[in-house]
């Protein structure tokens, strides 16, 4: 990972920092050991935090989901921000404790349990692994593309991994599904909003058309309304901007959970995961984001984002106002602020 001299920036500052870590010592202050790993300090994670949300709290572009009814009576204003660093630390600023809905942010931890249940290439093999290029409800990747299906990351081939769970009935799957997402989170049980689900699954016509399209093409592994039904579901279960930092922790982590030490996804399938993360998490703004910010990272309708700092840690962000992919304008600007402070880009070998 990223040498010192690196995140401190230049030797002048360096050598600030330095005199102001002595002196905060010597005063009694916290104490700030010298910099002789390469994870941030505790004062660094608290200050890029809070910054991040300063710095875009007043922003007000974007606007809620309303596809789906109730997203768009959630409060506009809401903005949280966490870190959750591997060695299970967590750093917070504004609505962090607030639960919202996971929407598509569920989609890698969910493949995280298919992955483990049968193996990535069972993933290849079923749904596929190419980005479509596509908004993520598309109808046309489906027609356009051979494995129908096509990526575990937009609603068809989540759609298509729920059909996956092995399960004797629905009871089963939804468990399965509640039960490993609650895993990721570290929490016994993500709470399911009924209000939520009952708003999206009355509404939910194109993920039904994705579903019975798939069902028509052989690319869906169970029936095509009990598939939906738990996806719905799936999306509708609540979390925390907190929470959902320690699911991507689990993953930056290797697999295991840093809070509760459960291995929920084997080390040597968490690259696989990621990869899907970064050609895929933010839709058809896949390339845009790891042009930008170049981290492994999952979206959801729900205003939520993570973003995986293999190695290292999680970044994720909450709030409702979306773009026009369906991505938070302010969780993405703050991910990528902190990202860009603390110099997290994986491809950025200095
Ligand atoms: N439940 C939402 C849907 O199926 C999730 C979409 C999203 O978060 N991008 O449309």
């Amino acid at each position: 990972m990223k040498g010192q001299s690196k995140r401190l920036g230049s030797p002048m500052i360096t050598l600030i920092g330095a005199l102001i870590i002595g002196f905060t010592s010597l005063a009694g202050c916290e104490t700030v050991s010298a910099r002789d790993t390469s994870i941030p300090t505790a004062v660094e994670l608290q200050r890029v935090v809070d910054d991040a949300h300063a710095k875009f709290k007043d922003l007000k572009d974007g606007k809620n989901a309303d596809y789906i009814p109730i997203l768009a009576t959630i409060p506009s204003e809401l903005f949280g921000v966490a870190i959750v660093t591997n060695d299970g630390r967590v750093y917070t600023a504004g609505d962090s404790d607030y639960a919202f809905a996971i929407e598509s942010v569920s989609k890698p931890f969910n493949l995280a349990m298919v992955m483990q249940e049968q193996g990535p290439e069972a993933v290849r093999e079923k749904i596929g692994v190419e980005p479509t290029g596509l908004p993520f409800n598309s109808k046309l990747a489906i027609e356009l593309l051979k494995t129908r299906s096509v990526n575990p990351l937009v609603n068809a081939g989540a759609i298509a991994q729920v059909s996956m769970v092995k399960a004797k009935d629905e009871d089963e799957r939804w468990a399965k599904v509640q039960g490993n997402l609650s895993a990721f989170a570290g929490v016994k049980e993500l709470p399911l909003s009924d209000e939520t689900f009952k708003s999206e699954y009355e509404s939910a016509w194109s993920n039904r058309a994705i579903a019975n399209l798939l069902y028509n093409y052989g690319r869906l592994y169970s029936d095509p309304e009990e598939a939906m039904r738990v996806y719905t579901k799936q999306c509708s279960l609540l979390i925390t901007t907190e929470e959902l930092g320690l699911m991507g922790a689990t993953l930056s982590n290797g697999g295991v959970n840093p809070k509760t030490g459960k291995r929920l996804l084997n080390e040597e399938h968490v690259p696989e995961l990621l990869s899907l993360m970064l050609t895929a998490g933010f839709y058809d703004e896949s390339g845009q984001w790891s042009y930008t910010a170049g981290l492994p990272s999952k979206t959801g309708v729900g205003g939520g984002i993570v973003s995986v700092v293999p190695g290292e840690m999680a970044i994720a962000a909450f709030s409702p106002r979306l773009n026009e992919a369906g991505n938070s304008v302010r969780a993405q600007k703050a991910i990528n602020y902190i990202a860009e402070q603390l110099q997290l880009n994986i491809f950025d070998g200095r």
